[in-house]
């Protein structure tokens, strides 16, 4: 295939957080630029934690095309943006930023149709009708919520530590099939599916769940991904979920997404996914 590299070099592309030495975002982009046969460069990039934006700025300059923001800049992303999407603009949050060159910044945020393209295309499920349970009010929930609606959930039960967190969510969203509330009220659940998207457990800590959640679960996914599963998906094998998947097809999917928004080319993902999953079980 053709390679897409100008005189001037590969388009630059990278991704901004702090911490972010842990990033698994350019092995990603690289395997879908040797794929797709685009010329692209992809960069970890630490930013201060008040400086995001002068690091954005900085970066601009030095010629980049575009970056994906994570942890924790992303509302930091969404104000920086120029025009958001209207996913972006509902989650209030942006992961992925394109510079255009009439000098403005397009926001978009493509976590949650990752989650549904992860949850769909890869492991099968039908959304339509689903019962879906989400554990978290945060950033990543907050990105999910509109896909997760738009992908013909029945209901939405958003639950959080702080409860105050899930209503205000809840209300956000507009729409008669989502409700909001504390952790306590998933002892009346009857959820199909259960999100975890809280970072509960990688302090040690992990959720309390009621035994009664599981009775009609099909599928309980995490956002986290790792070499071990995390103790959300041990509870869920212990309560004999039939399937239980972790957050790293998310994490390739919204990605794939971000690609598509920079270089209008969707890459597959399937490989990608398979040579991640190694390298994670290989405990590189
Ligand atoms: P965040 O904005 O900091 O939100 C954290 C959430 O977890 C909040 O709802 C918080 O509840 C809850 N929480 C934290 N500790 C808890 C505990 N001990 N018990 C109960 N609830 C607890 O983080 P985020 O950006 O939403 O990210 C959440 C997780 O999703 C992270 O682990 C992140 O790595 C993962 N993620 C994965 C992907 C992917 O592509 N796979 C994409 C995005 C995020 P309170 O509101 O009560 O504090």
């Amino acid at each position: 295939m053709a390679s897409t590299e100008t005189l001037a070099g590969p388009d630059r592309y990278a991704v901004f957080g702090n911490p972010i030495s842990h990033s698994r975002s350019p092995a990603i982009h690289r395997m879908f630029a040797s794929q797709t046969g685009q010329a692209i460069s992809y960069e970890k990039r630490l930013a201060p934690l008040d400086g995001f934006a002068a690091a954005v700025d900085a970066y601009r300059l030095e010629g980049g095309r575009g970056c994906n923001v994570t942890v924790p800049f992303k509302l930091d992303a969404a104000r920086y943006a120029t025009a958001l999407s209207q996913r972006a603009r509902a989650a209030g949050a942006v992961n992925t930023l394109r510079f255009d060159a009439d000098g403005g910044c397009y926001g978009d945020n493509t976590d949650g149709a990752g989650l549904v393209a992860d949850l769909t295309q890869r492991l099968g499920l039908d959304l339509a009708g689903a019962r879906v349970a989400l554990l978290g009010a945060g950033g990543a929930a907050r990105g999910v919520v509109l896909p997760l609606l738009d992908a013909g959930v029945e209901s939405l039960l958003i639950v959080n530590r702080t409860a105050a967190r899930a209503l205000e969510l809840a209300s956000l969203a507009g729409d008669a099939r989502v409700v909001g509330a504390g952790l306590d009220a998933l002892g009346e659940a009857t959820a199909s599916v259960v999100i975890n998207a809280t970072s509960a457990g990688l302090d040690g800590s992990a959720l309390a769940l009621p035994a009664s959640l599981w009775d009609r679960v099909e599928l309980a996914y995490d956002m986290v991904y790792g070499r071990k599963p995390t103790a959300f998906m041990c509870e869920a094998t212990q309560r004999a979920c039939p399937r239980v998947a972790d957050g790293l097809g998310m994490l390739v999917e919204q990605a794939a997404e971000s690609f598509l928004l920079w270089r209008g080319v969707r890459p597959q993902t399937a490989p990608v996914y398979q040579a991640l999953r190694v390298a994670i079980d290989a405990g590189h």
